[in-house]
């Protein structure tokens, strides 16, 4: 697509605002949005914004940012999405630059590019990856509030007697579809009120801008249904948290480059590089791929949430899984990962591990075929099995450990990250919870 393209669609389908979009080291989505007489502007790449108001972007001595639109990213909301009487609502997603031009090196859309750079001059063609979203609609309250109630009593695959979610599900799949979305399947998840909504693969890239517009999206139809949607990887104790497992495969030259039909169960040896490379890094990441004090009471045994660094032909329990598919199929599935995540900086961790893998050409010790919530001392030292950190807390000291983790975040966008989530975490150690009061308050 080029500007004149662009330009044309604009004026064609009478479009009023356009939304300029990016997120933040957290991964929340933000815009400037623009009438108009600014379309010319905004796609020569000329819209600044203060960056410094941008949770972790800048110092504020470097605080005015370009707004440089990726044209490939360009489409036109459809109108039961955004649409009012004042006109149309199309979008561009952004990387972000300094005034001069140069690519400002706190934003996760490049960072994540940097590592598919990394990839290509290694002869790879691209990471593909093929995200599973699961989020749980609750209702809100009369004030309009989110609240964790659901009048949904259904489980995995169920077909109604359904509340007003299956119907935002529907909703939220047709927009997508418009949207140029591939569904792959939709449907309940064990929880109630919990949904999963699958899309098909595409380049890393790619499937991270989706990520972010899918977020969107699916809360933007919530509402009109007046419930919430939430990403919060664990909203309910003792049921279910949402993930959003990650299909991971290399292609070279147009094939997929996991796939050798000679291999040990017809992996090839990349594939088994890479997985050891996210089995080696995986301690180092997760403060990246489950960036919440929440996210880690989600990775606890019994709710198919990983609690252990290992692999798995088939099992479901594993951190890392090998669907049964060959081919161009050929995937390995990285379940940790949860939805409140940075789907730029999530992509870009697991292919520099991947990378790192790779580069060092260590075969993963050998994939476990059980239930590894019930494996004994003794399998576990056998297969290398270690922990995935508890808490927040233990995924930062992993994370300040991890060299190529580090690195591949970049010196600045790590130091703002780490910051930002010491503090979370304290804020959390230092408040009073609803457990404790439970636990001690007549008691002591
Ligand atoms: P699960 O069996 O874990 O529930 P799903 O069927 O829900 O998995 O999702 C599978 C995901 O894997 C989809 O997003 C699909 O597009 C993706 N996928 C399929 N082939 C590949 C591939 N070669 N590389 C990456 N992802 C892939
Ligand atoms: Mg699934
Ligand atoms: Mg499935
Ligand atoms: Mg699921
Ligand atoms: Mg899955």
């Amino acid at each position: 697509m080029t500007k004149a393209d662009i330009l044309q669609i604009l004026r064609e389908q009478e479009v009023r605002f356009l939304r300029l979009q990016f997120t933040d080291i957290l991964g929340i989505n933000k815009n400037v949005e623009l009438p108009a007489s600014q379309f010319e502007k905004a796609l020569d790449g000329e819209v600044m914004f203060d960056g410094s108001t941008i949770e972790g972007f800048t110092r504020s001595e470097e605080a005015d940012m370009l707004l440089k639109p990726d044209y490939s990213t360009f489409l036109v909301f459809p109108e039961e999405l955004e649409s009012t009487h004042q006109g149309r609502v199309a979008r561009l997603i952004c990387d972000i630059a300094y005034p001069d031009g140069r690519p400002f090196e706190g934003d996760p859309r490049q960072v994540l590019k940097a590592q598919l750079e990394r990839l290509r001059r290694m002869g790879f063609d691209d990471l593909y990856a093929g995200p599973e979203p699961e989020f749980f609609l609750f209702t809100r309250t009369p004030e309009g509030d989110p609240s964790t109630v659901t009048h949904d009593r259904a489980g995995y695959f169920d077909l109604a007697p359904l509340d007003k979610g299956e119907e935002a599900r529907r909703e939220m799949v047709n927009v997508l579809v418009q949207m140029g979305f591939e569904i792959e399947a939709s449907h309940h998840e064990v929880a109630p009120g919990q949904h999963e909504i699958d899309f098909k693969y595409s380049g890393a890239l790619r499937t991270a801008d989706n990520i972010t517009t899918f977020k969107f999206v699916v809360k933007k139809v919530a509402l009109k249904y007046g419930l919430h949607a939430t990403f919060m990887p664990k909203p309910i104790a003792g049921i279910n948290g949402s993930g959003l497992h990650m299909h991971l495969s290399l292609f070279k030259g147009g094939a997929n480059a996991f796939y050798d039909p000679e291999g040990e169960n017809k992996l090839s040896e990349v594939a088994l590089y890479f997985i050891q490379g996210l089995l080696e890094h995986a301690e180092g990441m997760v403060a990246i791929t489950n960036p919440l004090v929440n996210s880690y009471k989600r990775l606890t045994p019994g709710y198919e949430a990983p609690t252990s660094i290992a692999w798995s032909d088939s099992n479901r329990s594993a951190m890392i899984r090998v669907p049964a598919r060959r081919g161009l199929g050929t995937r390995a599935e990285f379940r940790a990962p949860d939805p409140s995540c940075n789907p730029y900086l999530a992509l870009a961790v697991i292919l520099a591990a991947g990378i790192d893998g790779i580069k060092k050409r260590e075969l993963p010790p050998p994939p476990i075929e059980r239930n590894i919530y019930q494996l004994s001392v003794r399998d576990r030292r056998k297969h290398k099995v270690s922990e995935l950190p508890g808490t927040l807390r233990e995924a930062l000291e992993a994370l300040q450990k991890d060299e190529v983790i580090r690195e591949a975040l970049g010196e600045h966008l790590y130091k703002q990250f780490l910051r930002a989530k010491q503090v979370e975490w304290n804020s959390y150690r230092s408040s009073v919870h609803q457990w404790e009061l439970e636990q001690y308050l007549a008691e002591y």
